[in-house]
């Protein structure tokens, strides 16, 4: 049993990439917790050498499409705690430095298929976002990446969006700008009338304002 801890910059904050670890590390049957550092992530890693090795491997080959890892460090541990699983640790901004904002990301395939599903509680949502999409540094107000650091904190999450959310399995699993119909941004359409806005009842201002 070994304990590496492995600290990570670079675009690795915004872009699924703690729910990225979460899942190579839960694959590898390796314990330990990830977590958010101001600039850097921080990742704790416990288990045999071979694997903690493959994990290091697939840490860097394996990133989801927008992350970047531009240096990555890796220490020893002596004398850690036994943990007996992995965690998403809460975020630490106890770290200062410069840290890289991920730029908005166009609509995945994934979300636009939900938007075009009419059976889809997204459907027609034109916030519609998860961990591979999305707004970034529209809604960033500050690091670490969280919820309560970007615009969307105040929307709460309602409790499917909630759900998704709290599921390491979903691809909307610590998705910051994650919302719906039901808990997120709406968008409605007002005519000026003599400096009054006055609402103009519309099922698709998108497509009305078009
Ligand atoms: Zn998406
Ligand atoms: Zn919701």
């Amino acid at each position: 049993m070994k304990t590496e801890k492995v600290l990570v910059e670079g675009i690795v904050q915004g872009v699924g990439f703690r729910p990225f670890v979460y899942r190579i590390a839960t694959e590898l049957e390796l314990s330990g917790y990830v977590r958010n550092l101001g600039n850097v992530v921080e990742i704790v890693i416990q288990g045999s050498d071979d694997k903690i090795a493959d994990f290091i491997y697939k840490l860097q080959n394996e990133l989801p499409p927008i992350a970047k890892i531009n240096n990555l460090e890796t220490e020893n541990l002596e004398d850690e705690e036994e943990y007996a699983d992995f965690t998403i640790k809460e975020s630490s901004d106890s770290f200062s430095g410069t840290s890289v904002i991920p730029p908005d990301l166009a609509i995945c395939d994934k979300c636009l298929e939900e938007i075009n599903d009419p059976n889809n509680r997204r459907y027609n949502y034109p916030f519609n976002a998860c961990t591979d999409c999305g707004p970034r540094f529209t809604v960033i107000e500050n690091v670490p990446y969280d919820r309560d650091k970007t615009t969307l904190d105040d929307f709460p999450l309602c409790d499917e969006c909630e759900v998704e959310y709290k599921n390491p399995l979903d691809r909307r699993y610590h998705a910051e700008a994650s919302c719906c119909e039901v808990c997120g941004p709406s968008l409605e359409l007002y005519k000026n009338d003599n400096q009054n806005p006055v609402k103009i009842d519309s099922e698709d201002p998108l497509k009305d304002t078009a």
